[in-house]
């Protein structure tokens, strides 16, 4: 029989698939020595096993958890169920990947009309006894019998105006006593069975209530957005009770062993004196920061901070640890590698490394690439002048603005309909998850840093402002005021996450400064990484921000964007309509000088490093109007007779449009076919670009342009450039008396083309992979109308596992390139080979371009730090080295 429970002893930190992340680290902590209140773990096979077996928990469980409970029994030195010292413990879900408040705790499991008066008499504290029965009733009432939790609230809060009082802690034992009775009476009423009293049963019923919670709608959400597994399963941990609620030498907390917004290493977290675990997450009361509690527990304060330091170093990460103190003493009850801003990831890496905690590969390893985008969001500018109207906590850095909403289901419906929203709630649970992910950014009136909305903000990088008490909410009128101020539903206000500041209307925002740290820790990245990293870049601004950013070369130059100016636009239809040779090199020659312009411009500011510049690639009636937009205007023209000159010309052009029309543009006249059928439209670019060389070698600039052709599938298209190519490069080489270096290359993006690599290598010097056509070549669908229509369908029914547009279909497009670079290199073993599009900057992509020997990726300039460090992580963990302090 499968081993179903582990004591917290006989578990590790790397067993996190079996006993999930928190299980696990409660095991690694208990076996380090650390103050783990004792406790068992039952593995997530057995939630696995409790969904084969149609949602039954498996047989022998239950035996199986009593033997170790009675271990436990010993460690605590109570009995589950006894009279006299009874044990109560916590029922907490925990799977492999961590999923802040998706699934539910149970607290004071354990406690029955019996034992909660044995509670009563040991510690003496009536009062006590019943608030723990009456959050246990509440809690497990919630989870397990799904009975919502507002009756309850209900029942505590008629309670409280009965006795008269504001707060749970003034509720007498009496009152508490009557509480319970409702309570039982409700449920009674709901389930039509009493309240579970045996605990064997209560704790069934809660082993078999976390098994369940990983199907709820919450869960599924969070594992959808984050790409997490749903057969994994949770896990549950049993652990026996500790009470930070003991009155005012007790308390509970969490905290970061570093700011998690910013980085900074400091201990950083809130804590509530006499208050139990929940109390602090749910953001109810709103906690005050850990550094008082140096004032008020000094000796606990440092025993904590020196538990911290152990951790970080132990786990090499920041750490996220939940403690409770009861009666003077600590207890750690979790810990767990900290979610954290992209600012706070990047400086927590850079400084581990610097104090010497780890390696600088380590540091690297530690950043997420994708998180770096964040680094890149815009924030509020500081030149305006705000119009600020209250404070907040700043939960989550960067700035929004957006029409006020009150609830998730509006706040998804109008983003939707395309409105930018800010969702405004007293505090957010779990059920508002969707609401989250439609809005520009969050706030909330109550609970502080650690709260809900803060921590699902801070993980989707979303600007969050929590904890902002200035600000009162009224549902039933859909509005908020500070003060006298009113602002309704559909209004406009901004946050700023970085300082907590809410600000009234619209701000002005600019892009953000870039850190030491960052460039510090990208600096380490380009001393690890094997692939190159270019951008895409069509204009000399664009070449200029990507150098900025670290690219070493252009993997793009698309010339079709220079087309579509607005001053080039007539000479590039005049030459689509053109009816002769002759009229068509008229119109080329005004092109001439513009596109050398743009070249000059460009291979100017890549200061010789490589420029790939692709010849014209669209189809020609792209640069035309629409059939449709002409043809109303040539009938409105026919109508009012006013214009016969104009007339005729849209006539023409109808005519062209007409004759350009194709039925699969994608696959139709493009590329190096234009190329073939109007060689002078690429001799034309051609001379451009060497031009611009020869101008610039001249004035003592270096330069390295790469032609390239797109959309090849033959070698004999090959042959036909590469001669053109070379005897322009020669004749302006010469005429101008200078000699510059230049390569002539392909982009591989047709099947055809990676099959027949191996003849097309012969007139290469360079391949790249347009992985976007690749893919619609390959797959068969236009990306366009595939994501709009059946993509998420094949999405959602898991036939394609991941979205082939945005990482590299690695089984199909993938074996098409390995394809291409074991047959180019095989005739040219030095051939450079590369990709470009928005895979090159998609980790897992950069990650496969790495594997399979590229020599660089190119992507948009904003991706290119996010590509250095994917290149660097894929080039330290494929040769294991991490390196030694
Ligand atoms: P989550 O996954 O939402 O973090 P936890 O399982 O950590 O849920 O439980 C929530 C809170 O319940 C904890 O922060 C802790 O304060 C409290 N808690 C859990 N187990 C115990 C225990 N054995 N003793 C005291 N408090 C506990
Ligand atoms: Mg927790
Ligand atoms: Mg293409």
């Amino acid at each position: 029989m499968n081993k179903f429970v582990y004591l917290f002893k006989e578990g590790r930190a790397d067993m996190k698939a079996l006993l999930g992340g928190k299980g696990a680290n409660l095991a690694e902590m208990t076996n380090i020595g650390l103050p783990v209140p004792p406790g068992m773990t039952i593995t997530t096979e057995a939630c696995t096993e409790y969904y084969r077996l149609g949602r039954k928990l498996p047989e022998g469980l239950m035996d199986e958890i009593k033997r170790n409970l009675s271990v436990v029994e010993q460690q605590a030195e109570k009995k589950f169920g006894d009279l006299k010292n009874p044990l109560l413990v916590s029922v907490r879900s925990g799977a492999m990947f961590s999923m802040p408040g998706m699934m539910d705790t149970i607290l004071n499991l354990g406690l029955n009309e019996d034992t909660v008066q044995s509670v009563a008499k040991n510690t003496g504290n009536l009062r006590f006894a019943y608030d723990a029965y009456r959050r246990f009733i509440q809690m497990f009432s919630d989870v397990v019998l799904e009975i919502p939790k507002y009756e309850f609230e209900d029942i505590l809060h008629r309670q409280k105006d009965v006795q008269g009082v504001k707060y749970d802690q003034e509720l007498t034992p009496e009152s508490l006593r009557k509480i319970i009775d409702s309570y039982k009476e409700l449920v009674q009423a709901k389930t039509s069975n009493v309240f579970p009293e045996n605990p064997l049963d209560q704790l069934a019923m809660a082993i078999e209530a976390v098994f369940r919670s990983w199907n709820n709608d919450r869960a599924i959400v969070y594992r959808n957005l984050n790409k997490i597994d749903h057969d994994l399963g949770t896990a549950v941990n049993i652990q026996s009770m500790v009470f930070g609620n003991m009155g005012n030498d007790s308390g509970t907390g969490v905290a970061f062993t570093r700011n998690p917004s910013t980085g900074e290493n400091l201990l950083y977290g809130e804590f509530l004196t006499n208050a139990q675990g929940e109390d602090v997450v749910a953001g109810i009361r709103t906690p005050r920061p850990i550094a008082q509690l140096n004032d008020e527990m000094p000796v606990l304060y440092t025993e904590f901070s020196r538990i911290a330091r152990l951790l970080e170093s132990h786990y090499k990460n920041m750490q996220d640890i939940e403690f409770t103190i009861e009666r003077g003493r600590l207890y750690i009850l979790q810990t767990r590698n900290g979610k954290r801003t992209a600012q706070a990831s990047v400086r927590v890496a850079f400084e581990m490394a610097q104090e010497g905690l780890i390696t600088k590969q380590q540091a690297l390893l530690l950043v997420e690439p994708s998180q770096l985008d964040q680094l890149l969001h815009r924030q509020i500018d500081s030149n305006a002048t705000l119009n600020v109207a209250a404070k907040g906590l700043p939960a989550s850095p960067g700035a929004a603005s957006g029409e006020v909403v009150f609830d998730a289901d509006e706040a998804e419906r109008m983003d939707k309909a395309g409105k930018k929203v800010l969702l405004v709630r007293t505090e957010t649970t779990p059920d508002d998850i969707h609401g989250i992910v439609a809005a520009q950014g969050i706030l909330t009136s109550r609970g502080g840093m650690t709260s809900h909305a803060a921590v699902v903000a801070r993980g989707m990088g979303k600007p969050c402002v929590c904890g902002c008490e200035a600000i009162r909410i009224d549902y039933a009128k859909q509005e908020f005021n500070i003060g006298t101020i009113v602002i309704k539903k559909g209004e406009l206000v901004s946050i700023d996450g970085s300082t907590g500041r809410v600000i009234l209307g619209e701000v002005p925002m600019k892009d953000p400064e870039i850190s030491k740290e960052y460039t510090s820790l990208l600096g380490w990245a380009d001393e690890f990484k094997r692939l190159g990293i270019r951008a895409n870049a069509d204009t000399p601004e664009d070449a200029k921000k990507a150098r900025e950013f670290g690219a070493i070369g252009i993997g793009l130059v698309r010339t079709e964007h220079m087309f579509m100016q607005q001053d080039r636009l007539p000479y590039v239809q005049q030459m689509i309509l053109a009816e002769t040779l002759e009229d068509r090199q008229k119109a080329l020659a005004h092109l001439l000088p513009m596109q050398e312009g743009d070249f000059y411009g460009i291979l100017q500011a890549m200061e010789g490093f490589p420029v790939t510049i692709r010849l014209l690639d669209p189809p020609l009636h792209e640069f035309l109007p629409s059939l449709e937009e002409l043809l109303v205007e040539t009938t409105e023209l026919r109508i009012t007779e006013k214009n016969p000159k104009l007339l005729e010309e849209k006539l023409m052009l109808l005519k062209k449009v007409r004759a350009l029309h194709e039925f699969n543009p994608m696959l139709g006249h493009r590329g190096c076919r234009l190329g073939i059928t109007f060689p002078e439209i690429y001799e034309m670019q051609m001379q451009a670009i060497f031009n611009a060389a020869a101008r610039l070698t001249k004035e003592g600039y270096k330069v390295l342009p790469e032609v390239e052709i797109p959309l090849t599938i033959d070698v004999n298209e090959m042959k036909f450039f590469r001669e053109k190519i070379e005897v322009i490069a020669a004749t302006t080489m010469k005429a101008a008396n200078v000699t510059f270096h230049y390569s002539i290359g392909t982009m591989i993006e047709m099947p055809r083309a990676a099959l027949l690599a191996e003849e097309l290598a012969e007139f290469c010097d360079f391949f790249s992979f347009g992985t976007n056509d690749l893919t619609q070549t390959t797959l068969g669908f236009s990306r366009d109308d595939a994501e709009g229509k059946f993509l998420p369908h094949y999405l959602e029914r898991k036939i394609l596992k991941e979205n082939p547009f945005v990482a590299i279909d690695q089984k199909g497009v993938g074996k098409l390139m390995r394809i291409a670079v074991e047959g180019g290199r095989k005739v040219r073993p030095g051939l450079e080979i590369g990709i470009c599009g928005e895979h090159g900057g998609e980790p897992s992509s950069v990650r496969f371009c790495h594997e399979i020997g590229l020599n660089f990726v190119s992507c948009s300039p904003y991706r290119v730090p996010l590509a250095r460090l994917a290149a660097a992580q894929a080039a330290i963990s494929d040769s294991e080295n991490i390196g030694t302090r």
